[in-house]
């Protein structure tokens, strides 16, 4: 993931990734978003529909702690993963969602795609983008 939207994600939903602001928590997500710039917009989405219940739970006095925070994002076997710390049913129910959406989203474009094997490794790719070493 580009360095400018990795930090608009972070900068969007600052409780959620409060563990990779710097700061005394960094050391949860010290690695980024270990996934392509096409699925920024999934990844937008998916971290401002958690953000709004992570603000709800503050709102309602949940202490910082105990609030939902992000742990790690990548790609596995072509998937989105999202690792969170403190999440709860609503919370897993989005996430399964937007891991199910990206197995069709190309991580190089953001437009449909499907998963491949390219260089020995499952990817989600669009027609235009089926060479090894895209990626950001
Ligand atoms: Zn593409």
């Amino acid at each position: 993931m580009r360095n400018d939207l990795s930090e608009r994600l972070m900068m969007r939903c600052p409780i959620i990734y409060r563990g990779a602001i710097p700061g005394p928590n960094r050391i949860v997500m010290h690695f980024g978003f270990e996934c392509s710039s096409g699925w920024f917009e999934m990844v937008l989405l998916l971290s401002e529909a958690i953000e709004r219940i992570a603000a709800r739970l503050k709102n309602e006095g949940v202490e910082e702690s105990r609030l939902p925070m992000v742990c790690q994002v990548k790609q596995k076997f072509g998937g989105l993963r999202y690792y969170m710390e403190n999440g709860n049913e609503e919370i897993y129910a989005l996430i399964q969602e937007a891991q199910a959406k990206s197995f069709h989203i190309c991580e190089i474009c953001g437009a449909y795609g499907e998963r491949l094997i390219i260089g020995g490794f499952y990817t989600t790719r669009c027609n235009e983008h089926t060479r090894p070493d895209l990626g950001d």
